[in-house]
């Protein structure tokens, strides 16, 4: 159930380790992907949702390789990598450098020097299951905590730093807070590690963000082609029951059916879940009615070149909650791939707003919106005129907010599973968010799957995923 990334995913791994399972992948949308696709028009390349993955780990890199993607793959332009944060009217460079931190003008001097005293202070690492907000106040102080990490944050998940977990949103950074005795140095360290790999002295792998020259929805393009009648859109699943050892599947939408499969695979938002798997298990329902998502809307803008002043020599810009308005922030989508995004003498811009800045962004108008965004550009890259182009998407009910809790929460799903053999939860409402987080879950929980398929009682061509 599910043909997004997770879902999609899935079911070319399943096929690719046992080609004779027979497999349908059950889309309730017109569209398989969810946010992750591409629109082209009038020379711009607009990405719905997300513009690439970082490949922290190389399954979706390897996903793409696999697909036969390698030559439309795309990096960013790295020598303009700069980013900025929206602060007091105006846009501030993030300091990329230890160096740069000490002269940069986005903290006080205090600020500065709260964040300097952090080595000297006693050895704290996070207690318990502890926010993001709370645990960077106490470690960072008050003001880096809300011009650094608040809008961090809110670029990832749009959501609100003091009820997101620490341990779940941020893994990387708790790991960080408990291996070393001080963030502050640990980070210096790892910044140094990735000047080196960048210099080419080291072979490390390095994070980067990855996209393709016509933009991630060749991701999905490339997933949907390979599995050809295997995705099934405009099926919505509407109901599931145990029917002896494996599933009774019921379909609505143009054809409505039931049909009976083994196993079934969840890769659904947990709003779109809890309603189906709610009523088989009630610590299920009340784990996964406990996972909350914020809608998100991202208005994409093409603009003339000449009617922007500022060079928009970064990747873009992050807006600190304290500053107001629902723009969280604002990616420079032709200048992280200069040539691939926008015509001659153009720029494309793209807002994502909304999160926990604004739960209601949905329900805006698209002329709000766009004003939202434009209002936000004059002040930031002064922009003069207006857009020559413009695209506008909703996304309900949009990023998976892994609150305090949230581990409680998927160790609550992961003991349903066991009680309903046959059964197997991922997507991004669980163990990660990002693009390559969900191929990550879907290649473990293959794994899962083929053991269950490989067990003597099982018939073996009989896997439904959705
Ligand atoms: C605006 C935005 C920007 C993002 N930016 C980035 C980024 O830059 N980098 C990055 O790595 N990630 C980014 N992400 C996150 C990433 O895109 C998502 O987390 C990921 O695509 C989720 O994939 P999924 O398959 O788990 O879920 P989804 O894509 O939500 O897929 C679930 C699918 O289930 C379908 N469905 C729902 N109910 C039913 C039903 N009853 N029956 C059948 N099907 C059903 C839905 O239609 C949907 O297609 C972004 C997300 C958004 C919204």
């Amino acid at each position: 159930m599910g043909g997004g990334i997770s879902g999609l995913a899935c079911a070319r791994g399943i096929l690719d380790q046992a080609p004779s399972t027979e497999v349908l992948v059950l889309e309730a949308g017109t569209e398989p992907g969810g946010p992750v696709r591409t629109e082209r028009a009038e020379g711009f390349v607009c990405e719905v949702g997300p513009h690439g993955f970082l490949n922290a780990d190389p399954s979706a890199l390897d996903l793409a390789k696999r697909l036969g993607l390698e030559d439309r793959l795309l990096f960013p332009d790295e020598a303009r990598r700069g980013r900025f944060i929206f602060l007091g009217g105006r846009l501030r460079a993030f300091p990329d450098r230890p160096l740069r931190f000490l002269t940069s003008d986005l903290l006080s001097v205090w600020g500065r020097a709260r964040v300097l005293l952090e080595p000297l202070l006693p050895l704290d690492p996070p207690r318990g299951d502890e926010s993001v907000g709370a645990f960077a106040r106490r470690r960072l102080g008050r003001e880096a905590a809300e011009r650094l990490i608040d809008p961090l944050v809110c670029g990832i998940y749009g959501g609100d730093m003091d009820r997101l977990s620490l341990a779940s949103s941020t893994p990387q950074f708790a790991g960080l807070a408990r291996r070393s005795r001080s963030l502050v140095v640990a980070a210096v360290r790892m910044v140094r590690a990735h000047a080196s790999v960048a210099g080419g002295s080291t072979r490390l792998h390095q994070r980067r963000l990855v996209s393709f020259v016509g933009g991630i929805g060749e991701l999905v393009r490339g997933l949907v082609d390979s599995l050809g009648t295997v995705v099934e859109c405009n099926a919505p699943v509407t109901g599931l029951a145990r029917h002896g050892g494996g599933w009774r599947v019921t379909i609505g939408g143009a054809h409505p059916r039931q049909l009976l499969a083994d196993t079934v695979i969840s890769a659904l938002p947990a709003p779109a879940a809890r309603p189906l798997l709610g009523p088989l298990d009630p610590e299920l329902a009340r784990a996964l009615g406990s996972i909350g998502f914020l809608p998100a809307a991202v208005v994409a803008l093409g603009l003339r070149r000449e009617d922007v002043a500022h060079r928009l020599d970064g990747f873009g810009y992050l807006v600190p909650r304290a500053e107001g308005g629902s723009v969280l922030g604002v990616l420079w989508s032709s200048s992280m791939f200069p040539g691939h995004r926008s015509p001659e003498g153009t720029v494309l811009v793209q807002a994502i707003l909304g999160g926990a800045r604004q739960p209601d962004i949905c329900e805006q108008s698209d002329a709000w919106l766009e004003e939202q965004v434009c209002g936000q550009l004059r002040r930031a890259i002064a922009l003069r005129g207006a857009p020559v182009f413009r695209r506008i998407y909703r996304h309900r009910p949009g990023l998976p907010q892994y609150e305090v809790g949230h581990q409680a929460r998927v160790a609550a799903v992961e003991a349903a599973e066991l009680r309903l053999p046959g059964l197997f939860i991922t997507g991004n409402a669980l163990r990660g968010i990002g693009i390559n987080a969900c191929t990550v879950d879907a290649g473990k929980l293959v794994t899962r799957v083929l053991g269950r398929l490989a067990q003597p009682n099982v018939p073996a061509a009989a896997a439904a995923t959705a």
